[in-house]
């Protein structure tokens, strides 16, 4: 995809909008951008930057993403929703074209990585939790106060971050991150144990890198690292990705979030809105708690993937009212005048709590709890389902105790953390 119209090709040390902004190192890639660190001169901080492919589709795909970032950044002047935030964007010309580049708050791994991180096997609840009430502060400041339907939420696109502030505490801000990815390492049950040393030797390399560094490309300080998965590490993440975002007054796409998070009002094609966004969130939440995808629909003999996908859904939260079920424009390719589904007609009904406990061994008092949580979201009948707001209610969040509030303020204890740590190595001295 390197070619016209396609990627530009950056290298280590390469510099952006007349030298503010020099590249350090590639941080991901998406279908029509990668992602690289970068030093901006200018605030002297790292970020995020978002260069996108050069062809007009994708430059107006990233004009679209620019305009709802401003509006998120607009409305939330302090960054304190949880939602990723637009610094600066600019042209990049390069010799494939002429790219969008967006420069964005530098976050850490997804929560995608943070379930490989636990090999699949689901998070603490009280951790679920904190990544839970971080998730529906954005989407409630998302759907209630701008209108926007974020589209395509799932783990891949929730990223963590740290409180961490480099300039402050640089060497434990470069020891965040510092885990072994567990693809390279799948027959080794000793990663766990191990984190502690590699932590402090390779905080140690990165620490020796950063001299060379800052002498050859401008950067000052230690390279904040992304937050990986930690123990005694807050929980803290941001919704990012709105290149499929949209007003909930102006839907673009029919056919809109990523298969296995997909709303059955979107397979149905009844009319979406925010609680599309919700069922995506409620699959998420599952994720977050088991290790596994709640719904992973597939093509058999005689039916459809949607078909699967609809009758795994009543398969776990009960059979579709019949409105609901023939409603929607396509509701004639899979469903019957009775609300039964075509192609696929003997359902194997469960409930939600049964299989958190029977399958993934969840006490039956946790899973009644935290079954008494996604049941209201995963409603049939989108109007049904609660707001963000309104999941924001729910006991179940606040079972570890901490409130709203408490979380919030963390992050001010974290300083006062810092200044009387970093006030007895003076006294020390
Ligand atoms: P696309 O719209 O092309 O899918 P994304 O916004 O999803 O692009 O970004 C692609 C990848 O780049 C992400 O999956 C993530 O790994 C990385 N990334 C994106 N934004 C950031 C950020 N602000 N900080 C750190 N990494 C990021
Ligand atoms: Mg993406």
């Amino acid at each position: 995809s390197y070619r016209k119209g396609g990627y530009h090709a950056v290298r280590i040390g390469d510099s952006f909008a007349d030298g503010r902004y020099i590249a350090q190192s590639k941080l991901g890639w998406g279908q029509f951008s990668t992602v690289w660190l970068a030093y901006d001169t200018q605030s002297s901080k790292y970020v995020a930057l978002k260069i996108q492919k050069s062809a007009p589709q994708f430059f107006e795909a990233a004009l679209h993403e620019i305009e709802v970032l401003s509006a998120i950044a607009t409305g939330d002047p302090s960054n304190m929703k949880y939602v990723i935030r637009l610094v600066d964007h600019f042209k990049h010309a390069g010799p494939n074209g002429q790219h969008l580049c967006m420069v964005l708050e530098f976050l850490g791994d997804s929560l995608l990585r943070l379930i490989k991180y636990n090999r699949y096997k689901g998070l603490e609840l009280n951790k679920v939790r904190k990544i839970c009430k971080c998730i529906l502060i954005a989407l409630d400041y998302l759907h209630g106060e701008l209108g926007l339907i974020h589209t395509d939420l799932k783990p891949e696109n929730i990223l963590l971050y740290s409180t961490i502030n480099p300039s402050k505490d640089p060497i434990r801000s470069a020891m965040t991150p510092i885990l072994e990815r567990p693809e390279g390492n799948q027959n080794s049950g000793i990663i766990i144990n191990s984190i502690e040393k590699k932590l402090k030797q390779r905080a140690r390399r990165a620490i020796a890198r950063i001299s060379e560094r800052q002498a050859s490309m401008g950067g000052v300080g230690v390279i904040p690292k992304p937050v990986r998965c930690l123990d005694g590490i807050d929980m803290r993440c941001k919704v990012v990705d709105f290149g499929s975002a949209c007003w909930a007054d102006r839907p673009i796409a029919e056919e809109i979030q990523t298969r296995q998070y997909r709303a059955p009002e979107v397979i149905l094609q009844s009319g979406y809105s925010f609680p599309a966004d919700m069922w995506s969130f409620a699959c998420t939440a599952f994720e977050l708690a088991t290790g596994e995808m709640m719904f992973t629909p597939k093509t058999g003999q005689g039916f459809s993937e949607d078909e699967d996908h609809l009758a795994s859904m009543m398969e776990l939260l009960g059979k579709m009212p019949r409105k609901i079920a023939t409603s929607g424009a396509r509701s004639k390719d899979y469903f019957d005048r009775y609300g039964d589904l075509k192609r696929i007609r003997r359902l194997k009904y469960w409930s939600l709590d049964r299989l958190l406990v029977e399958k993934y061994k969840f006490s039956d008092s946790e899973a009644c709890e935290f079954a008494s949580f996604l049941c209201p979201i995963l409603d049939f009948q989108p109007e049904k389902r609660p707001t963000a707001q309104q999941c924001l209610q729910h006991p179940w969040l606040n079972m570890d105790n901490q409130t709203h509030d408490e979380v919030m303020s963390e992050s001010n204890v974290e300083n006062i953390n810092f200044r009387l740590s970093n006030l007895q190595i003076k006294l020390h001295k």
